[in-house]
């Protein structure tokens, strides 16, 4: 094999510290039976644990010259799917044949975020256990009114339960990225907000300095009801939307 040249646009920073990786597949409370979905597998530093705890695992690696490290664990692990393509463009629902499943995963850090929604909006998803840079993570875990509060928390939050279970060091990476990392486990509760909680949501962290009120007209709510919205909710009619907790968030949109 000739040495690899790892793509930094492809957040290719990948791990190898064994008792790391067994700690990852651990938090994730996969076991036997399950399925799991791995975004970005590398050179199968994960994929491998994860496949040994007998779960089937669906792992997904944009980059071809990946396979030559990839290929040759189909042979050792039978419960194993490979995919090489974007796992953006995937249809979750076909790869799984309709099955709940885990996401686990060392993300590539530049789509991070649209990874995580896809798996939050996802009822078959059960759980996330992934690292992300550290101020991500923070972000997920946010409290209600912190400079780190905004749409993804309220997002995790309304839809389980969010925990940084352990903070990882650059250095564990090769090669090593420009900041720390963490891993975050999400269990994902059966009910989800629905688009119109979503859109609530979106609408609230659209302009960060505005009051809700003026977020939410200028993406078409009427006035009226908003500020009766808030008034029933026992909110000031110039709060902002990082104020309010997950829960009001779901309590606005029913009265929207
Ligand atoms: N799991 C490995 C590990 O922990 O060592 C690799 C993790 S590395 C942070 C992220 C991986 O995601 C890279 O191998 C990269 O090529 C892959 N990747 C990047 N974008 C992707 C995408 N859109 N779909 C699937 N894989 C992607």
């Amino acid at each position: 094999m000739q040495t690899f040249r790892h793509s930094h646009s492809l957040g290719q920073n990948f791990l190898t510290d064994k008792n790391l990786l067994a700690a990852i597949v651990a938090d994730s409370g996969v076991t036997n039976g399950d399925t799991v979905i791995e975004v970005g597998a590398g050179m199968g530093a994960l994929t491998r644990p994860l496949a040994e705890s007998g779960a089937r695992v669906i792992a997904f690696e944009i980059d071809e010259r990946l396979k030559e490290y990839l290929e040759p664990l189909k042979t050792e692990y039978a419960c194993l799917d490979l995919i090489f393509g974007d796992f953006m463009k995937a249809d979750i629902n076909e790869v799984t044949g309709g099955a709940r499943y885990k996401a686990v995963a060392n993300l590539p850090y530049y789509i991070t975020t649209p990874v995580l929604f896809r798996f939050l909006e996802d009822p078959l998803c059960d759980g996330v256990t992934v690292m992300v840079q550290k101020e991500v993570a923070e972000r997920i875990t946010a409290p209600a009114g912190g400079k780190d509060y905004g749409a993804l928390s309220v997002a995790a939050q309304m839809c389980g339960k969010p925990c940084i279970t352990r903070i990882v060091g650059r250095n564990l990476f090769t090669p090593p990225p420009n900041v720390d990392s963490a891993v975050v486990n999400i269990r994902l509760s059966a009910e989800r907000p629905d688009e119109s909680v979503r859109r609530v949501v979106r609408a609230a962290f659209s302009m960060r300095r505005k009051t809700l009120v003026n977020c939410l007209t200028n993406a078409g709510y009427a006035k009226d009801k908003v500020l009766s919205a808030l008034s029933a909710l026992a909110l000031d009619p110039a709060v902002r939307g990082e104020r309010l907790t997950p829960m009001q968030f779901v309590s606005l949109s029913k009265l929207l």
